[in-house]
């Protein structure tokens, strides 16, 4: 498996950890997870009315290159019975790309690193505990210093492992 690349995922709809499990498992078929994060609960970011997120993130190595990792996050996202709703809206499960190796790479469909990750608390520390304090490949800050300038809402909710 030759890429490294992080997960992010969340679910505000349902059985929001019911979701998370179910996405863990499909992910599984992609490549190999080595490492699954805390998952951690906080108030929704951008559109604010709606239900509270559960957010983790996870590493996985694979072969798939980024648009294809995408297409098939896209298939688990609707395979597990995801709406279509506005952007920013309420998700039954969302599935993003937060690093793909340290490729800066920027499609109509698809941006690497993923554009807002690190302005959100939610992704920042459960990054941090599976990666460690790496560098944002093309911030090139480190993630320690984006989490300082990040104002933290979130609190742990449980661990799946
Ligand atoms: P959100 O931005 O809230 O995750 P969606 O899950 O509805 O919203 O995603 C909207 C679109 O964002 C996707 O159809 C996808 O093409 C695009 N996108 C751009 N960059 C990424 C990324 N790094 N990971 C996942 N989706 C991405
Ligand atoms: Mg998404």
């Amino acid at each position: 498996m030759k890429e490294r690349v992080y997960i992010a995922f969340g679910s505000n709809v349902g059985d929001r950890l019911g979701y998370i499990v179910r996405a863990v498992e499909e992910l599984k078929a992609l490549g190999r997870i080595t490492g699954v994060s805390t998952v951690y609960e906080s108030p929704a970011w951008g559109v604010k009315e709606q239900g509270d997120f559960l957010n983790g993130v996870l590493e996985l190595y694979t072969n798939l290159q980024p648009e294809g990792l995408l297409s098939e996050l896209k298939n688990i996202e609707k395979k597990l019975g995801r709406k279509e709703r506005a952007r920013w809206g309420p998700r039954e499960i969302d599935l993003d790309i937060v690093f793909y190796g340290d490729l800066v790479y920027e499609s109509d469909e698809l941006t690497i690193p993923h554009r807002h990750m690190h302005e959100r608390d939610f992704v920042l520390v459960p990054l941090i505990e599976l990666a460690g304090d790496i560098k944002h490949p093309s911030l090139g800050v480190n993630l320690s210093k984006l989490l300082g300038w990040t104002e933290l809402k979130l609190k742990p909710f449980a661990c799946l492992l």
